[in-house]
């Protein structure tokens, strides 16, 4: 122990001494070099920032540092290519200092409108030969290439002699049409639309926008089954512009639309569902006389396997209890039938758009149990005042079906000639005044119906518009069909309702 003591006396020495020749170091030095300035100059390129300082050649030391911001490019314009119909053309840029090149897109005329591409012979298919086609779909959300099976869709355009044409078309992995190609388009993944001509109503809105206000009334109505309520569109039709063009020419503007089919219904796999559809005028479909079961009346459009061969029986269970049921008994037990909601809707959606047409024909049932239908709206395209042929419009609000204020009965009748419908109103017409005077605060308020025309065609630029009247000559009305017209029509068509509603409201009975 008696060694601890010199030892560190001698350790703190040797630090000690250390400590002061580094400093006496450092002092000699400073005492004895003056600086040798140099300037350092790195300039700034396009991208990267410049620096300069005076650095001492000596010690290292700097001085009057500075930074400079980066140059940029010297972009000059060395290639163009001028977007043409179909395709968005490109302007290229190259740096006159780094060679560095920028793209920009010039967008096309159609930028914004979908396009499907069919390479394939579209005069061989039919209604019955289903032709397979090489298809490419381009949006700006999503491109996919597959085989699209086109056929002819029935109806009018079909016989019409029209030269465009309504089509059925699948979507399939492979040329022998057996793997489904499903693609989600904003309604979950399906393989089965409809490329929709919408042929007689050159504006194309009129089917969906009247199918989109329709969908937006399910979702206020309460009591939907859960199903229905969370079909895409709500059991209506909905869709959105696409460009068609075949074998590389523009062939014309149309509509991709959902089927009228179990999925529109949101029925899939072992569901229990059936789905009717009134394909033409007759009585059944007016619900005077039973249904036959054949397709020129109520088609069956689906039907799950558990309810095979019932679905008619209880239609027709439906338009017997409308001939036969007193008003007691009907009040009783025509829910068990029928859902009244959507049958008040149906009277004022086809009744304000005027849909002559659809007073009975083209109407949809669906049911859930094989019990209870509920109706929904199919074929909106001869509305707000276009005619059926599109060839003529009734501006004068007064056409088209009708409702009006019974005093002797004190009901709401409607000049449309179905059974369902009469004897509804007959029962509900302060359901149907208190509905509509609901759905005129909101979706069918003239502001909105306004803005949900304007919003469709406001998609679609008055050249494709244009390219499509050029390619098929045929379209009737093209100058005369316009959102100003549908409008007016329905400004003048709501008042009339308005003072329909009214006069009921004044007349009606006190409970
Ligand atoms: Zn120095
Ligand atoms: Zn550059």
């Amino acid at each position: 122990m008696r060694y601890v003591r010199p030892v560190l006396m001698v350790i703190t020495a040797v630090l000690l001494l250390c400590v002061l020749l580094a400093c006496g170091e450092a002092a000699q030095e400073q005492q004895t070099h003056t600086h040798v300035w140099t300037e350092v100059t790195i300039p700034a390129t396009c991208e990267r920032e410049g620096y300069s300082a005076s650095v001492c050649d000596i010690c290292g030391m700097k001085r009057d540092e500075t930074h400079t911001e980066p140059a940029g490019h010297s972009y000059e314009l060395t290639e163009e290519k001028e977007a043409t119909f179909l395709e968005d053309g490109c302007s290229l840029y190259t740096c006159s200092v780094c060679g560095k090149t920028e793209e920009v897109v010039i967008p096309s005329v159609t930028h914004d409108i979908p396009k499907v591409y069919l390479q394939g012979d579209l005069d061989t298919v039919t209604a019955s030969n289903r032709i397979p086609f090489q298809m490419t779909y381009v949006s700006s959300e999503q491109d996919f290439s597959c085989i699209a099976a086109l056929t002819v869709q029935g109806g009018s355009s079909a016989v019409g002699g029209y030269s465009k044409l309504n089509y059925n078309i699948r979507l399939f992995d492979d040329e022998e049409l057996e793997v489904k190609h499903k693609v989600d388009l904003g309604w979950g993944k399906e393989s089965k639309y409809c490329l929709k001509a919408n042929f007689v109503d050159s504006t194309q809105a009129r089917n969906i926008v009247t199918a989109r206000l329709w969908t937006e009334m399910v979702q206020t109505r309460q009591d939907v089954p859960e199903q229905l309520d969370s079909a895409p569109g709500k059991g209506a039709v909905d869709g959105f512009p696409v460009i068609v063009v075949v074998n590389g020419e523009f062939y014309g503007l149309y509509t991709w639309n959902i089927p009228k089919d179990e999925w529109m219904f949101n029925i899939h796999g072992s569901d229990t569902g059936a789905v009717l559809f009134a394909s033409n005028w007759n009585d059944p479909v007016k619900f005077k006389t039973p249904s036959a079961m054949n397709d020129s009346e109520w088609v069956l459009k689906y039907e799950s396997e558990d309810l095979a061969g019932k679905t008619y029986p209880r239609l027709n269970e439906l338009i017997r209890f409308l001939a036969s049921a007193s008003d007691e008994e009907f009040l009783a037990h025509i829910e068990e039938y029928v859902d009244i909601p959507s049958v008040i809707d149906y009277i004022i959606l086809i009744t304000i758009c005027g849909a002559g047409d659809n007073t009975s024909k083209n109407a949809l049932m669906v049911t859930y149990d094989g019990l209870k239908f509920y109706m929904s709206v199919y074929d909106l395209d001869a509305t707000w005042s276009l005619h059926w042929t599109g060839k003529e419009f009734s501006d004068d609000e007064k056409n088209g079906p009708l409702l009006a204020t019974d005093k002797s009965s004190k009901t709401i009748v409607t000049s449309a000639s179905n059974q369902l419908f009469k004897r509804v109103l007959q029962h509900y017409s302060d359901l149907l005044a208190e509905r509509f005077l609901e759905l005129r605060e909101g979706v069918l308020s003239n502001r909105s119906i306004y803005k949900a025309f304007e919003d469709f065609v406001s998609r679609i630029p008055q050249q494709v518009y244009e390219a499509d009247w050029e390619a098929h000559p045929d379209v009737p009305s093209t100058k005369e069909n316009t959102v100003s017209r549908i409008r007016t029509y329905a400004r003048k068509r709501m008042a009339l309702l308005d003072g329909v509603i009214a006069a009921y409201k004044a007349i009606k009975p006190k409970d």
